[in-house]
């Protein structure tokens, strides 16, 4: 498969997150990505390639997503960040006053323009450190993202998008979750751009990909389907949950299935069989895969209980569906096992693939 890699990534490199009342140092590192590549050169698994960002096409694809009043805050954002105060230089900005939708609570359309405030309004956490390079590495990488699925319209049969900031929890106008650009929703409309007619997310990633979700709710032409911790007790906590279905025309066409913490293997792949019978009634002509490995049991964040091995399976059944895939990554924050189990999932692709 032919592997789009952003170079650009450590550009983005969050120094410190908000947990519970403290400052602790982010999970979402540099080393992640770098931990991926070391085990493709051990296996590789096929070209690594780094496409060139061509600006008009590019704003174009992330305007079929993003709001751009969205993408026009992140790009000025760093420069926001520090005009409020030099010393902001030293620091990552962190959002710390939002406007929660109740009504009459507060207005979501107040004509405010203070940093602080703008910040609040396009975070729904205060773990995703926006930095410096936060917009150029999150830009390449959706340029990444684009590149595989013009390999997939090409005629490939899988491609691989090895960029971070990861992109699942992204919405149309807000950051959250580690996540700016909403990678792999950005590949799934490309390919409707390009002329798939039906398109499936199947998100694999312990944690809902909710800005997925969000992005599609009310369409018919790209399903989603999401395997995660329940939300009830995981993050993001306020989306993600069974009943959720769809609404107007995209009813019927999200399928979420959260597992309680301390799910294995056997729980999780039941759990895939289900998403894979809805995929098959659907009809997709393409499937894009948001491939997080936070599912791996010695994950520091997250409540699954999966093993190396187990990742090696999930890509053999992913290739009988038999469409063309394309991976985008997402999590997983163990990052020593991280690049063995990425490449395991991808190797057993490429296995099934070919058999
Ligand atoms: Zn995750």
């Amino acid at each position: 498969m032919k592997i789009f890699h952003n170079s650009l990534h450590a550009a983005h490199a969050g120094r410190q997150e908000m947990f519970r009342g403290r400052m602790v140092p982010s999970h979402e590192l540099p080393e992640r990505l770098e931990h991926v590549l070391a085990e493709l050169a051990r296996r590789p698994l096929g070209e690594l390639l780094e496409p060139a960002v061509d600006d008009a096409t590019l704003q174009a694809a992330l305007l079929r997503v993003h709001s751009g009043a969205y993408l026009e805050f992140l790009q000025g954002a760093w420069q926001a960040w520090v005009a409020l105060d030099p010393d902001n230089a030293q620091r990552d900005a962190l959002p710390s006053v939002w406007p929660l939708g109740h009504r009459h609570a507060f207005r979501m359309d107040a004509p405010t323009r203070h940093f602080a405030a703008r910040l609040g309004q396009h975070a729904f956490d205060a773990g995703t450190p926006l930095t410096a390079g936060t917009w150029t590495a999150a830009r390449a990488g959706a340029a990444c993202a684009l590149a595989a699925a013009r390999e997939l319209l090409a005629g490939g049969r899988a491609a691989f998008a090895l960029t971070r900031p990861p992109g699942h929890h992204a919405g149309p106008d807000y950051f959250g979750g580690y996540c700016f650009l909403n990678n792999a929703a950005l590949a799934a409309q490309a390919l409707r751009d390009g002329g798939c007619e039906r398109v499936a997310v199947l998100d694999v990633d312990y944690h809902h990909g909710n800005g997925t979700q969000t992005l599609f709710y009310e369409r018919a032409d790209v399903l989603t389907l999401s395997l995660h911790g329940d939300p009830a007790t995981e993050y993001p906590y306020f989306l993600g949950f069974a009943d959720e279905r769809g609404a107007g025309a995209g009813q019927g066409f999200n399928l979420n299935l959260p597992l309680p913490r301390g799910s294995g293997f056997e729980a999780w792949s039941e759990a895939l069989e289900r998403a894979l019978a809805e995929l098959r009634g659907f009809g997709a002509q393409a499937l894009v895969v948001p491939m997080g490995l936070d599912t791996f049991v010695g994950d520091p964040i997250s409540g699954f209980t999966l093993r190396g091995e187990d990742f090696l399976r999930i890509g053999e059944r992913l290739a009988r569906i038999g469409l063309p895939t394309l991976f985008t990554f997402e999590g997983g924050y163990a990052v020593a096992e991280l690049g063995v189990n990425a490449v395991n999932l991808l190797q057993g692709f490429e296995a099934g693939a070919g058999s």
